[in-house]
């Protein structure tokens, strides 16, 4: 069994529309994969309708969270969510503000980069961001500008946290993140805690804060993950008796990971399916 749980379509900042991305999935040899795109749902149906026979979709999401960083600070932290109600009235709300953040924010961005780099055309961006704008849409946007030579370059200069072009949004508080999805009835994995390239990083001790909260499963095995990281998630996954993924956080051509790339252990991923729905 071949289960990927962690994947982008362009709905958000991949660039595989949902049935590209399922088919894609079964070229690929996958038997499971989850959908996951940043604070929408809106490519469940896409996914689940056009998923080839021999594939099972599971429709999930990456929430954008803020948790508490090992200096103390705010951190921005992602929250997987699994097979939860997407019509759950609080939850949906929190999700649809998330998303005009999202929307506000990289409209901010491309004003600043419009400001020095002419080429760039903030409306022509929005428009092309689907349901949830990022800034894998700014990274092709300057890369189609011929400003940088890749989405990697990008996100070392133009685009990055202490890049004057930066802009913060407002996200989740993580303990918030897991209640909600846990009254929604769904299943929250943090995902790729341990990702020390992308900047600073959660503090541990609120990963055992949240595992009290009800906080479900850390996503362990991650491209993003060194060796010593990959066995630092998979020792407090155990000792906090949480369920362990693994996943490709695949993009499309927005970055150069492939499906299947990493993967979950069928039996955690049962235990996914075993706290699914369960009644908060
Ligand atoms: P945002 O959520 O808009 O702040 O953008 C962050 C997203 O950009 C992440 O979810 C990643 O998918 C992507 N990302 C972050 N760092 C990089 C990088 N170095 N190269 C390519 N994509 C990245
Ligand atoms: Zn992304
Ligand atoms: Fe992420
Ligand atoms: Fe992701």
């Amino acid at each position: 069994m071949l289960i990927d749980l962690h994947t982008h379509s362009s709905v958000s900042d991949g660039t595989d529309s949902p049935s590209e991305l399922v088919r894609a999935a079964r070229d690929r040899g996958l038997d499971v994969v989850a959908i996951t795109d940043h604070d929408t749902t809106a490519g469940w149906d896409e996914a689940l309708s056009a998923a080839p026979s021999g594939l099972v979709v599971v429709p999930g999401m990456e929430m954008s969270c803020v948790g508490r960083g090992e200096d103390g600070d705010p951190v921005p932290v992602h929250l997987l969510a699994y097979l939860f109600d997407p019509n759950n009235e609080v939850f949906a709300g929190e999700l649809e503000r998330l998303r005009s953040e999202r929307a506000e924010r990289i409209r901010l961005m491309a004003e600043l980069l419009a400001a020095d780099h002419p080429a760039i055309v903030p409306d022509e961006i929005l428009a092309a961001t689907g349901e949830s704008a990022g800034r894998p849409h700014l990274a092709r946007a300057l890369v189609d500008a011929g400003i940088v030579g890749s989405v990697q370059e990008a996100f070392d200069s133009h685009l990055a946290t202490d890049s004057p072009y930066y802009v913060a949004k407002i996200d989740t508080p993580l303990e918030l993140a897991v209640e909600m999805i846990a009254a929604a009835g769904g299943v929250s994995v943090v995902a790729h805690a341990r990702a020390r390239s992308r900047g600073r990083l959660l503090d541990p001790t609120q990963i055992r804060e949240l595992a009290t909260l009800g906080l479900d499963g850390l996503e362990v095995f991650h491209a993003d993950h060194n060796a010593d990281d990959t066995r630092f998630m998979s020792d407090l996954a155990d000792e906090l008796g949480l369920i362990a993924t693994g996943s490709s956080d695949y993009h499309g051509k927005n970055k150069v990971l492939e499906l299947g790339e990493h993967t979950t252990e069928v039996d955690q991923y049962d235990r996914i399916l075993a706290a699914a729905s369960r009644v908060p």
